[in-house]
């Protein structure tokens, strides 16, 4: 009787995944997911709140980080 069962399983299992496969080729190919662009970290400037990718992010020698040069000093002063 279990084998019966384990038989059917197996059965079950392969016929899904023969629907899966058929259904896969009549379905028309979805384009790939453009990818997304390399995610970059966004960090807020710490003087004007402005999002920057941290790459362009000026960084102070407290590891504060800023849209521009012009933020860092407004907010040394
Ligand atoms: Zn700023």
């Amino acid at each position: 009787m279990i084998l019966r069962l384990i038989a059917l399983a197996i059965l079950i299992f392969f016929a899904y995944r023969l629907i899966r496969r058929a259904a896969d080729r009549l379905l028309p190919q979805a384009p790939p997911d453009p990818k997304a662009p390399e995610s970059q970290p966004i960090v807020p400037c710490k003087a004007c709140g402005t999002f920057v990718p941290r790459d362009e992010a000026i960084i102070d020698d407290d590891g504060d980080q800023f849209c521009s040069e012009q933020c860092r000093d407004r907010l040394r002063q």
